[in-house]
């Protein structure tokens, strides 16, 4: 059991997890599932179903974790699931080039104008990782701009994240990562376009690109400031560097055309990942023709994938992307307004110090009563406070994420009655944070 004191049990993800921490490190394949920032015993999930999750115990939740945001539809979708029934029956895997793969790259190039070709990947990481190394080949150039809190997943040279105000050189931010990975990488204060300026000029003709999450959410979300983007696309244009937007998260979720639908600044390459795989591992990056075509066999930037626009993976997300039209992001922003409001309402009734930030539908409570523009500002929460409201969402059957410091993910199969089940969990979950 937990050694924590909540009232409630889980014995049978308990016996899994100590089974899984015998073969695995941590018990789990990726950090933050092991509950490690709010304590107590990881949920193992055995099936999903529209906007609920069922795990070991048996135990109902509603999921506003989905996945991290890919699940955009609700768990199973009947759609997708049937366009992946269809695509297993046919092989998992060719090696070679399929109409899937085109299909997805045509339709995600018809969504965002900026992105003139695509190269399928098979993680967040792969994408962002392979979109450095473009910007480098295509510029010539070495260093790289990041933003604090910023996260473009586990690629050496971006786990550097130390530093505020001016320009400062990353020490490497996990062990594994040297000194010369991390050196090449200038982390910023995020919405700080001053730090921007200061950074391009004490490195001129050095900088190969600025990535930046479009709106970032793996520091909560945090959403940048009027012009921020543009100001950065502005600096990259005017130093001779490439601007990179991460749409991973934000990447056909915050509108049919991700970030770039919402605050349409064009960047010069493009990150993407989860919604476009439909729950599966697809990812891409893109953008300017004539950066793509640096690219091996067209040019001379080696990248390279063995599962890369895998059938299945393609033809999920393919499914996942043509129901998503207009009315869809309706219905997920209605939604995401709605659940933001109810806790929003929850904890002022309690007295508890809260700011709630969004981004389309896209969403953070933050443990405190000041805006958050930046990383220093989301540290600067009361997470004790999101530790005592997540295990009494969790006991109340509401599973959100297991970190204050991350976004909360709705989908179309949010409906009444999994907003009523928020709502009669809500009362509890603000007393124990107040
Ligand atoms: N970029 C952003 C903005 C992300 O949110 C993530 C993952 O959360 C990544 C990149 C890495 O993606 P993956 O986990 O698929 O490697």
């Amino acid at each position: 059991m937990s050694e924590l004191p909540y009232a409630y049990e889980a014995p049978a993800s308990q016996a899994l997890f100590d089974r899984a921490a015998a073969v695995t490190p941590g018990g789990v394949n990726s950090p933050v599932r092991a509950f490690r920032a709010v304590g107590g015993t990881p949920r193992f999930m055995v099936s999903g179903n529209g906007p609920y999750l069922t795990d070991a115990d048996g135990r109902e939740y509603v999921d506003l974790v989905c996945s991290w945001g890919p699940m955009i539809l609700g768990h199973a979708h009947p759609e997708v699931i049937a366009a992946v029934q269809e695509a297993v029956a046919r092989g998992t895997s060719f090696g070679t080039p399929g109409e899937g793969e085109v299909a997805l790259a045509e339709e995600m190039v018809a969504r965002i104008e900026p992105l003139e070709q695509v190269r399928l990947v098979s993680s967040g990481t792969e994408a962002t990782m392979s979109a450095i190394r473009l910007a480098r080949g295509f510029t010539q150039r070495s260093k790289v701009i990041k933003f604090a809190g910023c996260y473009h997943g586990h690629v050496d040279s971006l786990l550097a994240s130390a530093g505020s105000g001016v320009a400062t050189f990353a020490l490497p931010d996990t062990p594994g990562v040297t000194g010369a990975q991390a050196g090449d990488t200038i982390v910023l204060p995020y919405n700080d376009l001053e730090a921007v300026h200061a950074a391009f000029a004490a490195h001129p003709g050095e900088i190969a690109c600025v990535i930046t999450e479009a709106s970032p959410g793996n520091m909560g979300v945090v959403p940048p400031l009027p012009g921020f983007n543009q100001g950065l696309k502005d600096a990259c244009e005017k130093n001779g560097a490439l601007y990179i937007s991460d749409e991973v998260m934000t990447g056909f979720r915050t509108s049919r055309a991700g970030w770039y639908g919402v605050d349409g600044v064009r960047p010069d390459l493009m990150t993407f990942g989860k919604v476009m795989g439909g729950g599966f591992p697809a990812a891409a990056f893109g953008g300017r023709a004539d950066v793509m075509a640096h690219l091996a066999p067209a040019g001379p930037v080696y990248q390279a994938g063995t599962l890369s626009g895998n059938p299945v993976a393609t033809a999920a997300g393919l499914a996942q992307l043509r129901l998503l039209d207009d009315a869809a992001y309706r219905k997920i922003d209605a939604v995401s307004a709605q659940i933001q409001s109810l806790v929003g309402e929850a904890l002022t009734k309690e007295g508890v110090a809260h700011t709630l930030q969004n981004a389309s539908n896209m969403f953070s409570v933050f443990f405190t009563d000041r805006p958050v523009r930046n990383y220093e500002d989301a540290k600067a929460q009361e997470s004790f406070r999101f530790t005592a409201f997540f295990h009494a969402m969790l006991e109340n059957g509401v599973y959100l994420p297991p970190s204050s410091f991350e976004s909360w993910f709705v989908s179309t199969a949010h409906d009444e009655q999994a907003v009523q089940r928020i709502a009669d969990a809500l009362p509890a979950a603000a007393r124990a944070a107040a």
